[in-house]
């Protein structure tokens, strides 16, 4: 969205732009949706101009004289083309469900597609994700602008063709008659629009109402939270919550139906004087014997039935300009620019046993929204076959610098470079299949063992691979014990036979996924955070089976675990402050060793104290 000159949000598309934008979308995937909308549009034009008409058509022909035959033959047709019109109303208001829930289900589709492709930065950034939401906002259901809109555009334009029709009814009045009933019809509608614009205006505060409300109620029930609401006894404390928002929401509703309240009552008013000023003045002329009674009723309808016209179509136009706001956002999100090239970029295959050099230069990082940089200016040059360990404090940037040369982010200034190219150019899902990572927190699926660490479906898992890995990772006992081998489900979410591992078996299974896709640069954040001291120093002693001959980067905030590495970094501030093997950087006696010492000191007093 852009902003206006008053600095309010400014739709990129509008309304026109979005009604034209639904059509092509029907015309695409379900051309029904359409002819659908032009049937019920004729039905409700035709249905209100028998409504019209009848009573009329009957006084004209009583006082025509008309025969008995013919009187009852023009009520016999006037309610056949009745029961008819409805009838296919009926038929069409029944049908049209099916396609609109098709269009919008194509739109959810693309827009999930986009959520699950887009460049990975996007899925961190507050801004878009708050964007996403408010953009599926608009598809959640068969009420939202994604499908309500059928219905606006069939009523408006029923509402406008009526419009016309009566129009034309009541200037053979005379043209005053139209105009009194527009002025006044439209100032009734006016005011009422202030008060839908109120409450539009304060749909934030609602949602963010709701949305404190929801979270009282969803962390209420969530089930992993079971354990510390019984220990912690936070029950009390989320009753007060809900009781606190469900009180605030009541005020809030209660302060917009007051408003409401308002409205209607100046729309009565505003109605009575409409109708008072047209029904007298047609009283009078009927009085003075301008009008003939079938006249005398026709324009009386008219009339009462003109005001309901005109406030339709303001109406419709509220309705739509607020559908169209919202997918405004919806067309925004899915056109949102990518930062990262994918099917455009450079195709980059991995080549098989080639040993890459991966370099960052002059490399600043400052998350979005952030107010200071997480790394700056870092130059680093992992060199082929390198084992290299980064270590550092919490916070201090490992993490940051990893997504950086994974490619999961650009860094804000400065290049990362493959064999000394741009990684910029290339694909960047090429570039992925060159990393294998064990991430602190990993994505699992409700599938089995096997297809968890093949990451493909069952049929296509090579099987003596995944044992091999299951073996390397060292969780291939635990993985035998289970009912159904490999082929038992991970986690009870969706299957009631599923299992659940412990961290540090998920962990080994999450290593085991690593060494499965055997890509050539080896990626592991705090693998050992869920082990025990054994797995731990059984990890250590076998790092250089687990990553081969490949590159490989190990974080660590446990010092000791770099030994095995042939070079360490340690981050800080920002940067790079030491670099060396492990005891090059105890030799040098500085950070490196200082943050060495208090940890050995505190293993080993640790250990003293257990003997
Ligand atoms: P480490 O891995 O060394 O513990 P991280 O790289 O995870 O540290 O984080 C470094 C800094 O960047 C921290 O201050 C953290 O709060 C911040 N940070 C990490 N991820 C994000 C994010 N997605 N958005 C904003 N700030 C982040």
């Amino acid at each position: 969205m852009e902003k206006t000159k008053t600095g309010k949000q400014k739709p990129a598309y509008g309304m026109a732009s979005n009604c034209a934008f639904m059509i092509r979308r029907a015309w695409r995937e379900c051309k029904g949706v359409l002819s659908v909308c032009a049937g019920l549009i004729f039905c409700g034009v035709a249905a209100s101009q028998l409504e019209l008409f009848v009573v009329p058509a009957i006084l004209d022909a009583v006082e025509g004289g008309a025969a008995p035959g013919a009187l009852a033959r023009l009520i016999l047709w006037f309610t056949l083309g009745m029961v008819l019109v409805r009838s296919l109303r009926a038929y069409l208001d029944e049908n049209t469900i099916f396609g609109r829930i098709l269009v919008r289900s194509s739109l959810c589709l693309d827009l999930h597609m986009h959520f699950c492709r887009t460049s990975f930065p996007h899925t961190e950034d507050p801004d878009y994700i708050k964007h996403t939401k408010k953009a599926s906002k608009c598809l959640d259901s068969n009420g939202d602008a994604g499908e309500a809109i059928w219905k606006t555009l069939t009523d408006l334009a029923t509402n406008v063709i009526s419009f016309v029709i009566y129009l034309l009814v009541l200037s053979q009045v005379g043209p005053w008659v139209a105009l009194l009933c527009m002025a006044l019809s439209a100032a009734s509608y006016f005011a009422g629009e202030r008060i839908r614009v109120w409450r539009y205006n304060r749909r934030e505060e609602e949602a963010a109402l709701l949305h404190k409300l929801d979270y009282v109620i969803f962390r209420s029930r969530d089930m992993e939270l079971a354990k510390d609401i019984r220990i912690f006894g936070i029950g009390p404390w989320l009753t007060e919550l809900y009781d606190k928002y469900t009180r605030l929401y009541q005020d809030f509703y209660a302060k917009s139906m007051r408003y409401y309240l308002w409205a209607d009552l100046l729309d009565g008013v505003l109605a009575l004087l409409r109708n008072g000023a047209a029904y007298g003045l047609l009283i009078a002329m009927a009085l003075r014997g301008e009008l003939g009674a079938a006249e005398f009723v026709l324009y009386f309808m008219a009339v009462s039935g003109f005001a309901q016209w005109v406030t339709g179509i303001f109406t419709q136009l509220g309705i739509l300009h607020r559908q169209s706001l919202e997918l405004s956002t919806l067309r925004e999100v899915m056109d949102t620019p990518e930062p990262f090239q994918f099917e455009g970029g450079k195709p980059l295959p991995v080549k098989d046993g080639h040993l890459y050099q991966l370099e960052l230069r002059d490399v600043s990082f400052r998350y979005p929204g952030a107010d200071a940089d997480t790394l700056s200016h870092v130059n680093l040059t992992i060199h082929p076959g390198e084992k290299l360990a980064v270590v550092g404090k919490n916070g201090a940037g490992k993490t940051t610098l990893i997504k950086l040369l994974c490619g999961l982010y650009d860094p804000t200034q400065g290049q990362v470079l493959l064999d000394g190219e741009d990684i910029r150019q290339y694909d960047r899902r090429d570039y992925y299949k060159h990393f294998s990572a064990v991430f602190q927190q990993f994505s699992v699926m409700a599938g089995t063992m096997a297809e968890n660490v093949a990451q493909v479906r069952g049929d296509k898992v090579d099987l003596p691979q995944v044992w091999d890995c299951l073996e390397r990772a060292g969780v291939a006992d635990k993985i035998r014990e289970l009912p159904q081998r490999e082929d038992t489900h991970l986690g009870r979410e969706v299957y009631l036979d599923g299992v659940d591992l412990s961290g540090g078996q998920m962990q080994r299974l999450m290593l085991a996924r690593a060494l499965y896709k055997n890509a050539p640069v080896v990626v592991l954040d705090e693998p050992t955070a869920a082990l025990d001291p054994i797995a731990e120093s059984d990890l250590y002693q076998r790092y250089n089976d687990l990553t081969g001959d490949r590159t490989s980067v190990y974080i660590s905030h446990r010092l000791a675990s770099t030994r095995f590495c042939d070079r360490v970094l340690l981050i800080e501030n920002g940067g790079i402050a030491e670099e060396g093997t492990h005891e090059e950087l105890l030799k040098q006696g500085g950070r490196y060793a200082y943050l060495f010492d208090i940890q050995s000191k505190y293993y080993k007093e640790g250990a003293m104290e257990d003997e």
